[in-house]
């Protein structure tokens, strides 16, 4: 893929870029190295200091790197900015909290008599410059909660973002520099997918964390098996959104348009199988039609847009694809489902009954505002349902009785299960799946230590 901006709004290049030449990838692993020796002896209240620094700024920037995100990708800019805005929050979160996750730990259930010591404790120390493979669809936010933990524990960073994001990938490197991280802790590469072996083989090279589809995720994973290092994987998500009949039908269908289509339901946290229980399906799939119909489809950069364009044409037409194969193999077609003339690469709201097992939609990704509703019959169906897909990432669950409750929280398989509410991802909770959505966990405590030493200190 070329490494440009092209509206998808109306399909215009903006700018395009030169991939770093071998001598500049050279210079800043070099830099990023000798950055990590210093680096990780600072204090955490230094790099709080740092990081503050970088949320202060970010919000000052918002309104430009707003449009810059919406101009790369077709976010609507309500929620372009509002994903600065999170960004900000979640690097104070980490200033203010990153010492006491990190702090010296006594090993639980250990008398230190019984290693025949004096002391012991568990530390946990930097690993060295990361590699951070990311997606365009929250182009700001992807990166953020990675390089905010990793910049507290006192690693670097290393950006490879989207080919289709660069101008918010150097704006991140900008961003850092700025807030006065010294040259080398946070640098943005700007790759092709096929420079990212190379990178990741490199020695100076520790870890790797990718967000994206699953077979980036296998790639990455692969290579870094071989060199025995560490990775994190937040790849795709087909989260169900669970309705039962005990729920306020009018409030999970409202939340249930959001959720299917915030980001012009590029999320992979967005929910995309809704699974109504027979007793309010009527009521529910009425509701949530005339919602998802209601919805403003338009240009990005309008302050009432809900739904913007795609991120690109070939995400379009990979949406398409599955709403097409499933109309083919008999779904019916409640809203939407139509590709609209004109320029940009918008798709509709469109919301699909009647969705069976041999349908692709069924167990792919559908990466855009497509939904698919399902009928059943009681509590055990609706578990089955839920789990019948290849990912894992996170649910929605509909109901007041604690009876469900408990049954879901037991059984959904998902890094998330979400009671009466949509799926939000939040600094102080771990967020990551299961099953085909990936392995470890960033944000919280969880996230910060995935890419640390975690050293025993035994004192005899
Ligand atoms: P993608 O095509 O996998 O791209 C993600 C990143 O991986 C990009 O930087 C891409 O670079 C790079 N990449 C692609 N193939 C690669 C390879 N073989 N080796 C190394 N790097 C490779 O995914 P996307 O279309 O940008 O994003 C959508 C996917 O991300 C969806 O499946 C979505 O569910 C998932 N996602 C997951 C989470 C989560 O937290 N679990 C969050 C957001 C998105 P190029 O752009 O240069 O190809």
């Amino acid at each position: 893929m070329p490494i440009a901006t092209v509206n998808p709004a109306t399909g215009e290049t903006l700018e395009t870029y030169d991939a770093l030449s071998e001598e500049e990838i050279e210079r800043r692993l070099a830099t990023a190295d000798s950055t990590f020796r210093t680096y990780r002896t600072t204090s955490f209240d230094e790099r709080a200091r740092l990081l503050r620094r970088a949320a202060e700024l970010l919000e000052e920037d918002r309104q430009d790197i707003a449009r810059t995100m919406t101009s790369e990708m077709g976010k609507p800019i309500t929620q372009a900015r509002a994903e600065a805005d999170k960004c900000a929050k979640a690097m104070r979160w980490y200033a203010d909290h990153a010492a006491e996750l990190l702090a010296d730990e006594e090993p639980a259930g250990h008398d230190v008599k019984d290693s025949g010591g004096s002391r012991a404790y568990v530390r946990y120390r930097p690993l060295g410059p990361v590699l951070a493979v990311m997606p365009w669809n929250f182009p700001l936010w992807q990166v953020v909660r990675f390089a905010a933990p990793a910049l507290m524990a006192g690693n670097v960073g290393l950006l490879k973002h989207a080919s289709n994001v660069p101008q918010t990938a150097l704006y991140l490197e900008d961003l850092f520099r700025r807030a006065g991280f010294p040259e080398g802790c946070f640098q943005t590469l700007l790759i092709g997918s096929s420079a990212v072996e190379g990178v990741l083989r490199d020695r100076r090279v520790k870890a790797a964390t990718l967000t994206g589809s699953e077979p980036a995720g296998r790639s990455v994973a692969s290579v870094a098996s071989d060199e025995i290092k560490k990775t994190v994987l937040e790849l795709g998500g087909s989260d169900p959104f669970v309705v039962m009949p005990s729920a306020d039908v009018e409030r999970a269908a409202r939340v249930a348009v959001t959720a299917r289509t915030q980001n012009t339901g590029q999320s992979c946290i967005a929910a995309k199988r809704f699974i109504v229980h027979e007793d309010v399906y009527d009521a529910f799939t009425e509701r949530f039609v005339e919602g998802m119909k209601a919805l403003k489809v338009g240009d990005p950069l309008d302050e009432d847009t809900q739904v913007g364009p795609l991120s690109s044409e070939r995400g379009r037409d990979d949406l398409a694809e599955l709403v097409d194969d499933a109309v083919e193999h008999g779904a019916t077609v409640l809203c939407g489902g139509e590709r609209p003339d004109g320029p940009g690469a918008y798709y509709p709201p469109t919301v699909l009954a009647d969705v069976t097992p041999e349908m692709r939609i069924h167990q792919e990704e559908s990466f855009g505002p497509v939904a698919t509703l399902h009928r059943v019959a009681g509590l055990d169906e609706a578990v089955a349902v839920a789990n019948d897909t290849p990912f894992g990432l996170s649910s929605n669950v509909w109901t007041r009785e604690e009876a469900d409750i408990d049954r879901f929280v037991r059984d959904l398989e998902a890094g998330g299960v979400y009671v009466n509410g949509m799926t939000a991802s939040h600094p102080a909770l771990p967020f990551g799946g299961v099953k085909r959505s990936g392995y470890g966990r960033e944000l919280s405590g969880h996230g910060i230590r995935e890419f640390c030493n975690i050293t025993t200190v035994w004192h005899g």
